[in-house]
């Protein structure tokens, strides 16, 4: 073993130029090639990298597409979050275990198979969803589960699994030799931005026929803000990232994660020529030769048939050497493949993965458009953003500043899911309300909206008349339904538990707070809450807030604050419900000092105070006192 462990670490990391930039890609591929990275592994590729062993196996153990135990040649990872658990994912959970004789977390004794869960995997219109190595099984049910895992059981390693598993294919271009894939784009509404057609290379022609600082012009007069919820002004970012004689980067953010998100997906697989042309159009406008592509690993279906568009798009002399004639441009873009991280979303820890680097997020200032790649000016966008800046270099600024809103101009595209009969992508203009977009994607009998994934706002029906735009409900693009069914406290702690599963664990407040607030919820939702645990949740949330270092940490209290302010009833019906009072509470605490007033002796007061529970509650709020003081340290 020794032996093939040390040629494939030798070969793999020399096919990646021995250059420890490329981290990401020869763990990926080592992985891969040997079913896990081991000790021995992480010392050959640290030798090889000029490394040490303890970056290597940083970035090892913070990815959770890799491993550094022996997993077996097939990994089942089943999509668990909360709208799979919706659709039936626990069901589809213990169907596969039963198959398999062996439960989430293991692999088979014969060593092939192995059976996981992993946090979204962009599917959430098509759940309840899992991925079999690279191949994607949406709408499970438990006869398919007993389907697969017969053709898995009964061909041995090596086989094609996409031949093996796949019956049927997807609409568009989920049909394409390259990409095979049973995935629905679920377009259900194809708006003039995004789905209007544009023919390869017509934007960039206008682009190039303009100087730089006039492409950054016009981006400018579109009013185009980043779509990936911030809203950053993307002309501004261009105009910030360009100057100097410095190497620059362009970026593209393809690491949508989010639950509920799966808006890039279609984008990526239907518009892949209009992603690539927004990017070449910012490389020409900021000066860069160099872009990027982060793909999710989740995605990594698609990566073939994107290496075949910028293959064409080589071929149609629309990147490489001397574009549209000018000989002074030169633009590329590779691909770079994500290792299963959400956090890798947040730009900063993009940047840090992309540079082979566990994907924890820097502190902002510098900013990458100064700072970015490689520690050179870097715009990073994100895929949709891209493609609304082609079709602007298109058609014109006044074109799309005509669409949508004064602050939100141009169309958005949703990712709608949960409790609808039309799930899918919705191209809409800025400015639809919530009750139009609940309309069109039939969800009438909707009790809660989140709008803006698990970070974002739980909407209640009296504010179904709110705009979604930057001015209101601002998303980077996911929309989840919920009927009146649903426990929404349920849903807000089933958010809690995909933050402290995706925190990169680097500041406390985060790391710890989002695991003390879970727990205080799920004592509200046990029935055994007291107005005091309101009290704490909100004060928690604003520490969590108020002293993380990163996006995730900023809203991760959100899905508490926000069924907090929209739906009090939910908390105070368990609170008046329940069994456990603030008065029953401190009953026997009471006693116990009524007691030792009466001279009894001390050793009830051990006993009662293990069991009321008081004294748990004072420790954990002193936790939470040490976390905002870490913090502020
Ligand atoms: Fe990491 Fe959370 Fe801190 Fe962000 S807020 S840097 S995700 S620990």
């Amino acid at each position: 073993m020794s032996a093939v462990r040390d040629e494939a670490v030798h070969e793999i990391c020399a096919r990646f130029g021995n250059d420890a930039t490329r981290l990401l890609d020869v763990v990926r591929a080592i992985n891969q090639r040997l079913d896990c990275i081991d000790g021995e592994a992480m010392e050959a590729i640290a030798e090889a990298l000029h490394l040490t062993r303890a970056d290597v196996e940083g970035v090892v153990s913070f990815y959770s597409f890799l491993s550094t135990r022996p997993h077996g040649n097939i990994v089942i990872r089943l999509c668990d979050d909360v709208i799979d658990k919706m659709k039936g994912a626990d069901e589809i959970a213990s169907e596969f275990e039963h198959a398999l004789g062996i439960r989430v977390g293991e692999t088979t004794p014969d060593g092939r198979i192995s059976l996981t869960t992993t946090s979204c995997i962009g599917m959430s219109d098509q759940a309840p969803a899992a991925l079999v190595n690279d191949v994607v099984l949406p709408r499970l049910s438990l006869s398919e589960v007993r389907r697969v895992v017969r053709l898995l059981q009964a061909h041995p390693d090596g086989t094609d699994l996409r031949s093996l598993l796949v019956d049927s294919y997807g609409g568009g271009n989920n049909a394409h030799d390259l990409v095979r894939s049973a995935v629905d784009n679920s377009i259900r509404q194809a708006g003039p931005v995004l789905f209007g057609h544009m023919e390869r290379g017509a934007a960039l022609r206008k682009a190039l026929a303009l100087s730089p600082v006039e492409v950054i012009r016009v981006v400018k007069a579109s009013r185009l803000r980043g779509r990936g919820g911030g809203g950053f002004p993307t002309g501004v970012k261009w105009e910030h990232t360009r100057g100097g004689q410095d190497e620059r980067y362009v970026v593209c953010n393809a690491d949508e994660g989010e639950p509920g998100t799966f808006k890039d997906r279609v984008l990526l697989t239907e518009r892949a020529d209009l992603v690539f042309e927004g990017m070449t159009i910012a490389g020409y406008a900021i000066g860069a030769g160099h872009g990027v592509l982060y793909l999710r690993a989740e995605y990594a279906y698609l990566r073939e048939y994107l290496e075949h568009v910028l293959r064409e798009r080589r071929q149609a002399g629309l990147l490489g050497t001397g574009l549209g004639g000018r000989k002074a441009f030169e633009f590329d873009i590779r691909i770079q493949m994500g290792a299963g991280a959400y956090i890798c979303g947040e730009e900063t820890a993009l940047i840090e993965s992309m540079e082979g680097k566990r994907g924890q997020p820097r502190l902002k200032p510098p900013f990458p458009a100064s700072h970015g790649y490689l520690d050179k000016p870097t715009c990073v966008n994100n895929v949709e953003t891209y493609c609304c800046a082609a079709r602007i270099l298109e058609q014109g600024a006044p074109w799309f500043s005509a669409l949508g809103s004064k602050a939100s101009t141009g169309t958005k595209l949703l990712s709608v899911s949960g409790d609808c009969k039309r799930p899918g992508v919705y191209e809409v203009p800025f400015g639809i309300s919530v009750r139009e977009l609940l309309g069109l994607c039939d969800g009438t009998g909707a009790a809660a909206v989140q709008i803006g994934g698990p970070s974002g706002r739980m909407v209640p029906p009296s504010e179904f008349g709110r705009t979604i735009c930057f001015d209101d409900l601002a998303t980077g693009g996911a929309v989840m339904v919920f009927d009146q069914h649903r426990d929404l406290l349920e849903i807000a702690s089933e958010f809690l538990r995909f933050f402290i599963h995706e925190s990169c664990g680097y500041c406390t407040p985060c790391r710890v707070g989002n695991s003390l607030l879970k727990e205080r919820l799920d004592r509200i939702r046990a029935g055994h809450g007291s107005t005091d645990d309101v009290g704490y949740l909100r004060d928690l949330s604003a520490t969590i807030a108020a002293t993380s270092r990163c996006g995730l940490g900023w809203t991760s209290p959100n899905p508490v604050l926000s069924t907090l302010d929209g739906f009090p009833g939910q908390y105070e019906r368990r609170l008046r419900d329940a069994s456990y009072s603030l008065e029953e509470d401190t009953r026997e605490a009471r006693l116990i000092r009524n007691g030792r007033a009466n001279g009894r002796g001390s050793s009830e007061g051990g006993s009662a105070a293990e069991t009321t529970g008081v004294d748990g509650s004072d420790r954990e709020r002193r936790e939470a006192t040490d976390v905002s003081g870490e913090a502020k340290r």
